[in-house]
């Protein structure tokens, strides 16, 4: 496998993205030593001819390089898996694929190309996703050969750089920061940060220490920080050789910004490039209907700042935002009808990025609740300025419904709240999808609530 030189590898966790992982490093020559707790996902890996071997047994990891870890499993809070004590014990290092990808991108298999693929890393706690999926797709508009990987998309063990000078776009999560043993994207990306997964990385210090990580050290050659948060601001001012050094591009949406340096902001719909300065160039983002809200102007400033700094004209970007579909389960519209819009945002699995989907429509009747995050409901307050009701549903909708300052029904399942929601709204209404909250009481994860959401919606309409 890339990098491994013929090293024994061995293998945690055997679900989608671990057996994917299997097959890259068999097709690589290195037959890695795997193991899952769970007895049916390693039959599964059985089936395919990996060879399965408790890791928690004494002298397991005799005469093994490194202990890859799929994501999910913890390395660290709450409390490692006792297979990545054992490796540590040991004194095996442990990493993930994202690592891997990033050492041996360094040597072997991308030699051949004179320009090597060029990697934007973008992280952030919202925005990732659309962010990534949206720098893709201008690329693509704009006829640069790009691949988007990572979170999103394909694993990044089975990228192949297909033409030389490729764009190759991750999207990365605080776990595959934290974890992964090196991390030298060219461009990286930070699109904001608010309280999420804190319980994974020993609180908000820990979490932050988790992201900034794609910036320390030798560094990438720019970086694109979104600074409307204290921690952005540091960030930026830390990579800066001074208040004008371009190798930092910052992004606002909350119309602070001053200063010489390179900036892209968001200015009452309009984005606006600044430099040294002056204004370069600027993009009346209100027509365009993928990006609804300030926070899809957030993201789209920081797609911008990264196809600018990769060269690409502004209006050619401008063409991309254009014709950007949006991603499903993110303030997506799935209907319209009687006057009503009605919206999935089930990836609104925090107060953040729920309090965002509220501010982004009008006359909201909002369907929310699930399992709650730590550090409770407090900042969705200030956001809930145009819902008109909450129907809460989760097995603890009660709790949930005390903690909101709107008028509330509990109701409990999807069903129900798509029924009460649809029943009352009115012309103008709202009726929108943005849980605050995980989905696992009810559902696999967010893709699935949403699409019931989806689904309950179209049917009552076709009735
Ligand atoms: P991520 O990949 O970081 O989870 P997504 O693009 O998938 O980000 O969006 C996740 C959720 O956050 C969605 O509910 C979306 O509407 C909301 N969101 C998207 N961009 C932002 C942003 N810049 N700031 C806050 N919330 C956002």
């Amino acid at each position: 496998a890339r990098g491994v030189d013929g090293a024994r590898v061995a293998l945690l966790g055997l679900g989608r993205s671990g057996l994917a992982a299997a097959r890259s490093l068999r097709a690589g020559g290195a037959d890695p030593l795997c193991w899952d707790d769970n007895p049916d996902a390693r039959t599964r890996a059985e089936a395919e001819g990996f060879a399965c071997t408790d890791l928690r047994r004494d002298g397991a990891f005799d005469e093994v390089a490194f202990l890859l870890l799929s994501p999910g499993i913890p390395h660290l809070y709450p409390a490692p898996n006792p297979v990545v004590t054992a490796a540590l014990a040991a004194g095996v290092p442990v990493d993930n694929d994202i690592g891997l990808f990033f050492r041996s991108f360094a040597t072997a298999d991308w030699d051949g190309f004179d320009t090597t693929p060029r990697i934007v890393a973008v992280t952030g706690s919202n925005g990732k996703s659309t962010t990534s999926a949206l720098i893709h797709h201008i690329l693509t508009c704009a006829h640069r050969p790009a691949q988007l990987a990572g979170n999103i998309g394909r694993g990044v063990l089975d990228i192949e750089p297909a033409v030389d000078g490729e764009v190759v776009v991750l999207e990365l999560s605080s776990y595959q920061t934290e974890l992964a043993r090196a991390l030298t994207p060219d461009i990286a990306v930070f699109t904001n940060l608010s309280p999420d997964h804190l319980d994974r990385h020993g609180g908000m210090g820990g979490y932050f220490a988790a992201k900034r990580r794609l910036f320390s050290e030798g560094g990438p050659d720019r970086a694109v920080i979104g600074v409307d948060e204290p921690e952005g601001r540091f960030l930026a001012g830390q990579m800066a050789e001074g208040p004008a050094d371009d190798r930092v591009i910052r992004v606002s949406v909350a119309g602070k910004l001053t200063g010489p340096g390179w900036s892209v902001v968001a200015r009452k719909g309009f984005l606006v490039e600044m430099r040294k300065g002056r204004q370069a160039a600027s993009i009346d983002l209100r027509p365009i209907t993928g990006l609804p809200g300030v926070h899809n102007h957030q993201n789209a400033c920081c797609a911008y700042a990264t196809c600018r700094a990769l060269g690409l004209a502004p209006r050619v970007i401008e063409a991309g935002f254009r014709s950007y579909p949006g991603l499903p389960h993110r303030s997506q519209i799935v209907a319209q009808a009687g006057g009503v819009l009605y919206v999935n945002d089930s990836k609104a699995t925090n107060v953040d990025s729920a309090a965002k989907a509220l501010s982004a429509f009008p006359n909201i009747r909002w369907i929310c609740g699930g399992l709650e995050k730590e550090g409770g409901l407090a900042g969705l307050a200030a956001a809930t300025g145009s819902v008109l009701k909450a129907y809460v549903i989760g097995r603890e909708a009660a709790g949930f419904a005390v903690q909101l300052n709107v008028p509330t029904e509990i109701c409990g399942t999807m069903d129900e709240a798509v029924a009460r929601a649809m029943s009352e709204a009115a012309p103008g209404d709202t009726v929108l999808l943005a849980p605050a909250a995980a989905s696992f009481d009810q559902y696999d994860n967010f893709e699935q609530r949403g699409d019931d959401f989806t689904a309950r919606v179209r049917q009552r309409l076709d009735r």
